[in-house]
């Protein structure tokens, strides 16, 4: 007998497992993928650990879920800051005074300001209703322009004024020559990749890949086999898509190994306009600072998702949240199914917050 049946050994799985076997708890994980890790799963490619499901970067402000997660891996001192060419031109993100210095000639914050202020100024906008008029209000016609419209339309493949403001709120803007793409107080890469801090977290605890629930739950000697289930796979799935599909954009992967031992000079590149099909190639080795001879790069390209693809980013507008609140409702129900994750609570989760998540998950299972 089981306590737990653990569907997905993502990164939600995976630590609820660790934690629950802390707790004197029989776990069985199971994933239908043929490896665990979920999306943080890396592989080892001619010595470089690649991201397999795209580029993680751990950051958290929070000094609790820091030292969590150093208990299962060292992390190095990665900084996360990204580099963007558009048509010949190339900037540093996110924005700050590098990126104005190269795009206006200036060198100080307040020529930087002034610049962006009179561009503001020049547009009338009040209330941003949308992506567009946000991004415009908050940087002005040329970031825009350069920076941000091409790179988000092939990201979401819609029109910037019919995206959400909130999308872009998350990138920073400095007036400071720093490059740091984010503005938490830790960040790093685990030394060795992700895969390690899975499989410690699963010691000693059952696992089967290659294990779709749908189908092992089918056989009764496994259903009677379990008295509660974690379920980190689609909500919807788990309902039959009873009241409809919940939508997701995906994301292609073009994985090559090129014989050189440096190929762009940063882990992240993007590439901001129209015209280059892809958003960005990642060159796995430099989130490691790695010293091999050869290198491994991956083109993202941004897809339509369908019933069937990998679920990539949820799509939280009106339509799809109220969607899920309906899933959520049938969910709240269950006396022996928990729900949690990226695809269990349709919410696109940073590590940090799925951590986060986690405590929250077992301080109520287990009464704390
Ligand atoms: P997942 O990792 O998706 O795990 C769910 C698991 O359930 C999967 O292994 C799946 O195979 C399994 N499963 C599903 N259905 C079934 C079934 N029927 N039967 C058995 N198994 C099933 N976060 C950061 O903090 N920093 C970043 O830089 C960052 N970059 C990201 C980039 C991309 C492109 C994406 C998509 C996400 C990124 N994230 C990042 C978020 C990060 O990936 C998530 O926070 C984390 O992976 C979520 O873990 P999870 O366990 O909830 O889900
Ligand atoms: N973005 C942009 N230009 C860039 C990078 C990002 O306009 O060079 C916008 C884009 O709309 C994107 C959002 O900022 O969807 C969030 O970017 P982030 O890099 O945080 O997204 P993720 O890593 O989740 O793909």
């Amino acid at each position: 007998m089981y306590d737990y049946l653990i569907v997905g050994s993502g990164l939600y799985g995976a630590m609820f497992a660790y934690e629950a076997k802390k707790r004197g708890k029989k776990c069985l994980v199971i994933d239908k993928r043929s490896h665990i890790g979920g999306n943080i799963y890396c592989e080892n490619i001619e010595g470089i650990n690649v991201h397999k499901y795209g580029a993680h970067i751990f950051h958290t402000s929070d000094k609790k879920i820091w030292d969590y997660i150093n208990t299962f891996a060292e992390f190095n001192n990665y900084i996360n800051s990204p580099v963007a060419i558009y048509k010949d031109e190339l900037y540093n993100l996110p924005f700050n005074m590098n990126t104005f210095s190269k795009l206006w000639g200036i060198k100080t914050p307040a020529e930087a300001k002034k610049i962006i202020a009179d561009q503001i100024a020049d547009l009338n906008i009040t209330e941003p209703k949308n992506l567009e008029e946000q991004a415009l209000s908050l940087v002005g016609t040329d970031v825009y322009q350069k920076l941000i419209k091409g790179y988000t339309e092939k990201q979401w493949e819609r029109d910037c004024k019919d995206l959400p403001a909130f999308i872009i709120k998350r990138l920073p803007l400095r007036f400071t020559f720093d490059n740091n793409y984010f503005n938490d107080r830790y960040q790093g890469i685990p030394i060795g990749g992700y895969t390690k801090i899975i499989e410690k977290m699963l010691e000693g605890i059952d696992v089967l890949t290659d294990t779709d629930y749908f189908e092992w739950i089918k056989d009764s000697k496994n259903a009677e086999s379990i008295k509660k289930t974690l379920f980190t796979g689609p909500i919807d799935q788990f309902y039959n898509y009873c009241y409809g599909v919940l939508e997701y954009r995906s994301v292609r992967f073009e994985t090559e190994v090129l014989d050189t031992d440096n190929y762009q000079g940063n882990a992240v590149v993007n590439y901001t306009d129209r015209e280059v099909p892809y958003t960005r190639i990642i060159e796995h080795k430099h989130f490691e600072f790695g010293k091999q001879p050869k290198t491994v790069i991956s083109r993202e390209y941004s897809s339509e998702w369908k019933l069937g693809d990998e679920p990539y980013y949820t799509i939280n507008d009106d339509k799809n949240n109220t969607l899920f609140a309906k899933y959520r409702e049938l969910a709240d129900k269950e006396e022996n199914v928990i729900f949690g994750g990226r695809l269990g609570n349709y919410k696109y989760y940073d590590m940090d917050k799925v951590i986060a998540a986690v405590f929250e998950a077992i301080a109520k299972e287990f009464g704390e």
